[in-house]
């Protein structure tokens, strides 16, 4: 039983279910006809959900998240979810896979620290009007330290989460392997006020955010 209580703790740390991985089509084939009705969205993709998420690494078959064949399947007979080749899926319940403790680590203790690096262009205000015209450049630098001394230079694509400030909305961006450093791009911030009324407002660019796989640090140079 124990092995299903660290099922439970991986839930609660934000983990999903191994066949909620959004490319999971690629490795098992689930059937819906043989699921317990009302059941089927422990075997929808976390992507179906409309849920945030991501896939590290590929389909774990060893992972404490992964259902066996016949879980909420209307009779033990009929399996729910199979191998591509057919065969069944034992879930093991004994403890963390490879894959799991991997994803654990990406999760809670990233190897990557990122520093957004903020330069100011322009940084205009009207004391007499309230009218503000703001504008930057940020890069962001890689370190495997949170003390920044040592650069790291990126073994794979870095997934981090963005904000576009013109519509206030988070994206996810890719930021490519081989590289210390990327430039994030030019953000703006402009407000026209006219006898306190605010007239005019722009506010564009990308931005990153904290993220799942990364320690985030901010620095204004
Ligand atoms: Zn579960």
């Amino acid at each position: 039983m124990e092995g299903q209580v660290i099922h439970e703790i991986g839930h609660a740390i934000g983990f999903y279910h191994e066949q909620s991985r959004s490319d999971r089509n690629n490795f098992v084939t689930i059937n819906y006809n043989n699921i317990q009705p009302g059941r089927e969205r422990n075997y929808q993709t976390y992507t179906e959900d409309g849920d945030p998420g991501f896939d590290l690494g590929v389909f774990d078959f060893n992972s404490i998240m992964l259902y066996s064949s016949s879980d909420f399947a209307i009779s033990a007979n009929n399996p729910v979810m199979l191998r591509l080749d057919g065969s069944w899926i034992f879930g093991q319940r004994v403890g963390l896979s490879l894959g799991d403790v991997e994803t654990y680590n990406y999760m809670y203790n990233p190897a990557i620290t990122a520093v957004v690096k903020y330069t100011k262009t322009r940084d205009d205000y009207d004391w007499n009007s309230g009218s503000s015209a703001v504008e930057g450049h940020s890069t962001v630098f890689f370190y495997t330290d949170a003390s920044r001394t040592t650069p790291l230079t990126l073994a794979s694509p870095l997934r981090i989460t963005a904000r576009d400030l013109s519509t206030n909305t988070y994206y996810y961006g890719t930021v490519p392997a081989g590289v210390s450093s990327f430039y994030l791009g030019e953000t703006w911030e402009y407000q026209v006020y006219d006898f306190g009324n605010l007239t005019y407002y722009s506010a564009g660019g990308g931005w990153m955010e904290r993220g799942v796989g990364y320690n985030f640090q901010f620095e204004q140079l």
